[in-house]
């Protein structure tokens, strides 16, 4: 009886810190602008030891680590050159290696700005039935139209 109840005990405290991690890794997502871990996730390009990098709408590198983020904050760098810099520095780069960087960096596709719901994404690839350059999914697309449907009555 007390064995189960143990194990009862250590599947409940695993819950919570499962979902205590999911929280603050939809934080981190949220920081850098993405709805969901997963969104920001797909969105990245994996760098080293935990470390990946996001190519932003606005243009700005947002550089993260879900194993740091709890006393590291995502660093954002306005352009690629400054970004590659700071990681070449980090681990220490030289010669190939930075070139090796560099072209990495070059596979990481520039995540969009979702036109209703303001969080960045990754347009799908494939034919959707609506745009997916300016919405994140076909709920925001559709929300879209909607919105300037009433807006037309209202006039
Ligand atoms: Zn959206």
């Amino acid at each position: 009886m007390e064995d189960w109840e143990q194990r009862v005990d250590g599947i409940n405290w695993k819950t919570m810190l499962a979902e205590i991690d999911q929280a603050l890794l939809d934080n981190l997502a949220a920081e850098i602008g993405f709805r969901s871990y997963e969104g920001l996730e797909n969105a990245s390009g994996f760098v080293a030891e935990d470390y990946h990098i996001c190519h932003l709408s606005d243009d700005r590198w947002a550089f993260w680590n879900p194993h740091t983020y709890t006393r590291e904050d995502p660093l954002f760098f306005d352009d690629k050159d400054t970004v590659i810099n700071h990681i070449a520095a980090m681990f220490s780069l030289e010669g190939e290696k930075v070139e090796q960087l560099r072209k990495g960096l070059e596979q990481v596709r520039q995540a969009h700005n979702c036109q209703y719901c303001n969080y960045e994404f990754l347009p799908e690839s494939g034919t959707m039935e609506w745009d997916t350059s300016k919405y994140c999914s076909a709920e925001c697309a559709m929300e879209s139209v909607l919105h300037e449907m009433k807006e037309d009555f209202v006039e």
